[in-house]
Order: structure tokens, then sequence, then C-alpha cells
């Protein structure tokens, strides 16, 4: 049998596919009957449309909480405290999935964006990841990974830009982008 060890899983960088890698693992994980959480603390403004398909898996198999709100400001000025708070709250919503229990995997979608904004804190999620439960597997996407949870992690993949659609100016496509 192969040994039953929780990974923690961390994709990043600046190329297309970090989401939707955690997606795919999420789904190939409902399918070998393991219960999954992702929890989005940024979302877009499109309706995604992973929110319908995991409904169609069921609740009880994957369940998506979009936990952010629209746009964090990017770059300048301070961030709006309102959205620390949105991502303080996914954190805690996170951190209280992955010890309870009662999932196999949670996706942490974006938490690596908000602490590079540092809207939470980098040790102290470092620290509740490498306490959890043993058999519980993470995966945290977003670009700039910080430098700790990369050393923490078991596996991390850095999607790199070989092209993009976007450089020609075509805008993003219901069913591949949202
Ligand atoms: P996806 O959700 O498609 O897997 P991602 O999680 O890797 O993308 P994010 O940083 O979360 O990337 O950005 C989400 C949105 O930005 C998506 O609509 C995606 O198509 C777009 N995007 C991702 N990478 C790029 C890029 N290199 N250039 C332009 N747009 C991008
Ligand atoms: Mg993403």
């Amino acid at each position: 049998m192969p040994e039953e060890k929780g990974l923690l899983i961390v994709y990043t960088g600046p190329g297309k596919g970090k989401t939707t890698c955690a997606l795919g693992t999420a789904f190939r994980a409902v399918g070998q009957g393991l219960k999954v959480l992702m929890v989005q603390f940024i979302k877009g403004s499109w309706h995604y449309g992973e929110l319908d398909a995991a409904k169609l898996l069921g609740d009880d198999k994957f369940e998506i909480r979009p936990m952010g709100r629209g746009f964090v400001k990017i770059g300048g000025g301070e961030t709006d405290p309102q959205d620390i708070k949105l991502a303080q709250e996914c954190w805690l919503a996170g951190h209280d999935a992955i010890y309870s229990g009662k999932y196999d995997l949670v996706v942490l979608d974006e938490i690596n964006y908000t602490i590079s904004y540092k809207m939470i804190d980098a040790d102290e999620v470092v620290e509740a990841l490498k306490d959890r439960p043993e058999r519980v597997h993470v995966i945290c996407t977003g670009r700039n990974a910080h430098p700790k949870l990369v050393e923490l992690a078991d596996l991390v993949t850095e999607m790199r830009e070989v092209k993009h659609p976007y450089t020609k100016g075509i805008l993003a496509q219901r069913g591949i982008d949202y």
C-alpha cells in the first residue's frame, strides 16, 4: 500500500495555471473519495465555472468557499482594512478546516498573494501548516510564494509564462479563464 502522508503543495509563479492545477488535483482527489475544501482568498470579478462544477460533484465532496471580494488594490497606497479582515477570516476558515478532521485536502487559493501583501502573517501560516494533522493535504496557490512556505513544502511547482493570449489582446475566455 502506498504510504498515506499529507503533502504540502505550492503552485506559484507568473504563468497561468495555478488555480486550475489545484482544481484538477481536487477533481482527482474527489474521484478517490477524498473530501475537499477550497477557500478562495481573492474573489475575481466573474462567476467562475468551478463553483457550479463543484456543486455537480456535491457539496459534501467538494466545497468551494469564495471569501474575498473583487479586487484588492495592487501596489502603491495602503491595503484596505476591509480586505485585510476578509483575508484573515479566510485564513481562519482554512486553518479550522485543516484541523477539523473533516477534510482530506484543503486548498488555500491565492493565499500566497495575501501573504506577499502582508495581509496575513507568513510565520503564523507556516507554523500552522507545519503542525497540521499529518494525513491532511494542503495546496497553496498564488504568485510570489513566501520563501518559508517554499522551504516547508513537499512539492513546489512554478508556472512560467511562455505565452499568454492576453499579450495579444485576447481577453479571458469562458470555461478556460473563469
Ligand atoms: P488560472 O485560474 O487560470 O489557473 P492562475 O491561478 O495561474 O490562473 P492568477 O494569478 O490567479 O492565475 O490569475 C487569474 C486570472 O489571471 C485568470 O483569468 C488568468 O487567465 C489570468 N492570468 C494568469 N496568468 C496570466 C498571465 N501570465 N498573463 C495574463 N493573465 C494571466
Ligand atoms: Mg489563481
